[in-house]
């Protein structure tokens, strides 16, 4: 199933839908998958007429870094022992279609094409005889935009990572996924600049939510970034970036610059 969230064109409020055949189900519901059910048998809209916007409104991003060893060895980083986890501002997330903003800030920012991770239910504690998969809800498409310059100086990730609109996800996410080996590709102005899959990551999925789990409660709309392969580069103004998800789709953003 293809969950997104969008604005109903009757009230002009977010609400969940699900799409199916390029058209667009209102659903009912709490997000997990038990819980939402389609309302009605009419769609209530095209897709292509809809306003879609970022299919979580999580409390949390927790992004992993170097999960890809060619990506730790471009910008000259050893893998770490464990998962590096670092916290992206929910205030970041924007929409499939919205604008990245770059801040005049940074002289650097980049792209970071990502497998996300939507958690479905309250995760605390994964034991280990526990499926960790069991919590996660569906999958989608994260750039985790990054000013490349300020993370080298500021030596923590907050500010760097967590600008306004530096956290694209969408255009909507996908349940009944295998994350195992899914092609995450990511292309600036139609050329393909990151290309891995998911079977490269030094901590696979599972192995993440457990981990995440027994430092901190993950809870329903909580989204997972987990890490990106090597190719990132910079991201310029009037720039158009994509990052595809093999069996999720395309997110597509614009890039504008906002120094004058
Ligand atoms: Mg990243």
């Amino acid at each position: 199933m293809k969950i997104c969230r969008f604005l109903d064109p009757e009230t002009q409020r977010p609400r969940f839908g699900m799409i199916e055949d390029g058209a667009l189900y209102a659903l009912a519901g709490e997000l997990s998958e038990e819980n939402l059910s389609v309302e009605g048998k009419e769609p209530v809209a095209r897709l292509e007429d809809a306003r879609l916007l970022a299919p979580v409104e999580p409390s949390k991003v927790v992004c992993v870094g170097r999960n890809y060893k060619e990506h730790a060895a471009e910008l000259g980083n050893a893998m770490p022992a464990e998962p590096l986890l670092f916290l992206k501002a929910p205030s970041a997330i924007v929409g499939h279609g919205d604008a990245i903003e770059l801040p005049g800030q940074s002289e650097r920012v980049e792209h970071e094409g990502e497998l996300g991770v939507v958690i479905g239910r309250k995760c605390r504690n994964v034991d280990e005889d526990e499926d960790p998969l069991s919590y996660v809800l569906g999958y989608t498409c994260v750039n985790d935009v990054t000013a490349r310059d300020l993370q080298r100086k500021d030596v923590q990730f907050t500010r760097a990572k967590s600008f306004d609109t530096f956290c694209p996800v969408g255009p909507y996410f996908v349940t009944g996924l295998d994350p195992t080996d899914l092609s995450v590709e990511t292309r600036v102005n139609g050329e393909v600049r990151q290309s891995g899959r998911t079977s490269a990551m030094a901590f696979p999925v599972p192995f993440l939510i457990r981990y995440i789990s027994k430092v901190m409660t993950l809870n329903p709309g909580d989204l997972i970034a987990t890490g990106t392969p090597a190719g990132v580069g910079p991201l310029l103004d009037g720039d158009t970036v994509e990052v595809e998800v093999e069996g999720v789709g395309t997110l597509r953003n614009q890039v504008k610059s906002l120094k004058k």
